[in-house]
């Protein structure tokens, strides 16, 4: 199949005959590629069978991977869902437009292909000029995952999707690098309590601004146990995979204590290293996390094997190891989350053997970051 790559002119005012032929590929059982605040999305009509069926196709993913349905406006939900409970009414109009996907009771309109099967159906609104006019241009709820292969890192640029989807696809839309760059936040509102089972930009943080209750599915947390049913079946498969085998670097509690002990060992060796340096403004923690990890990278350097290094803009200049790109600022979360996928692609495309990573804090958007790292490197984290 030819793909078209249609470019926007203005991301931000896209014109409607720019979107015209997109709308159409899609209300007639076609796939397009397009731009949402989070990722891409490889888009088709959510109602039709054979439509889910080719997304599940051309993704490479197992089909009882459900799918997330995208609308444009409010008045497009009540036909998709049994009902609207509290928590969702209050969620969408808080974070709606935005990067929430809420999952719901599903209604008999929604067919099980979109759903993988599952009596409940994942639903977002997203705030992007050309996701929402491509929506309501087609006229029909678009199912969308990530327009990446299965179980390669989701993609930010037209470029990423092109590399995993030319050929296999109608269209891909061209709206430049996306904002955000980790996929929505999944909520669950179909159940008594609010249950996180993906972090993303609208955090545990916020949830809990709102609700007395929330949980976190443990997937979120941790590998899946052998044997054990997730809630939503997409969180047993691993995700994010760069071709690389990647770890995380974290520093322990212990640690982090005798770096704050004056005397002990460490702390005299983070001392000495940081002072007159230009490092005086890194946290001891994160000077010996970045120490400890461009130490083992040279190691595995010197043996000649061709291992990265993902830092950040405030430790870059710390590494003397050949291959290392900065994810963003530790000073900005969003610049990290905006960066991670690209990066990750990046050192597919240099051929890294290992890739070492720097990590972050769980807090905030950070717990999104972490969950995205830590699928990624299979959870391999390195306590130093
Ligand atoms: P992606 O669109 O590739 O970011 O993946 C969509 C993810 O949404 C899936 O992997 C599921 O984990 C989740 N999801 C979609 N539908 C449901 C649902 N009905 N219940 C729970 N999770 C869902
Ligand atoms: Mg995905």
């Amino acid at each position: 199949m030819d793909t078209k790559r249609v470019i926007i002119k203005d991301r931000n005012h896209p014109k409607e005959e720019e979107l015209l032929e997109a709308a159409r590929i899609v209300r007639e059982g076609g796939l397009v590629a397009f731009p949402t605040e989070t990722v891409y999305g490889l888009g088709g009509n959510a109602l039709d069978e054979s439509a889910a069926k080719k997304i599940y196709g051309a993704k490479g993913r197992p089909s009882d991977n459900p799918l997330i349905v995208h609308i444009s406006c409010m008045e497009e939900l009540p036909s998709l869902v049994k009902e609207i409970p509290g928590a969702g009414r209050i969620l969408a109009e808080t974070f709606w437009p935005g990067p929430l996907t809420m999952v719901f009771l599903k209604s008999d309109l929604v067919p099980d292909s979109t759903t993988g099967g599952l009596n409940t159906v994942a639903i977002r609104m997203p705030d992007d000029p050309i996701a929402s006019q491509l929506i309501r241009l087609a006229g029909v709820p678009v199912a969308a995952p990530s327009a990446n292969t299965s179980g390669r890192p989701s993609p930010t640029t037209a470029d990423h999707v092109w590399q995993d989807m030319d050929g296999k696809i109608e269209m891909v839309i061209d709206g430049g690098q996306v904002g955000i760059g980790v996929e929505s936040t999944i909520v669950d509102v179909s159940g008594p309590v609010p249950v996180i089972l993906r972090p993303g930009a609208v955090t545990q943080e916020m949830l809990d601004e709102i609700f007395d209750q929330v949980f976190i599915d443990p997937a979120i947390l941790g590998p899946m146990e052998d044997g054990a049913r997730p809630k939503a079946p997409g969180m047993k498969y691993k995700h994010y995979a760069p071709k690389a085998e990647l770890a995380l670097f974290e520093v322990k509690e212990e640690t982090i204590e005798q770096l704050y002990t004056p005397g002990n060992r460490l702390h005299s060796f983070v001392s000495s290293q940081m002072s007159g340096g230009k490092n005086w403004n890194l946290k001891p923690e994160t000077f010996y996390m970045a120490w400890k990890v461009n130490e083992a990278a040279m190691e595995m350097e010197k043996a000649g094997v061709r291992v990265g290094v993902i830092c950040t803009d405030e430790t870059m200049d710390l590494y003397t190891v050949r291959l290392k790109r900065s994810i963003g600022k530790r000073a900005s979360e969003a610049s990290v989350a905006h960066n991670l996928y690209g990066v990750l692609r990046e050192f597919d495309d240099l051929g890294a053997d290992y890739i070492y990573s720097e990590s972050f804090s769980q807090s905030h958007l950070g717990g999104a970051i972490m969950n995205r790292l830590s699928k990624a490197a299979g959870y391999r984290i390195l306590q130093v």
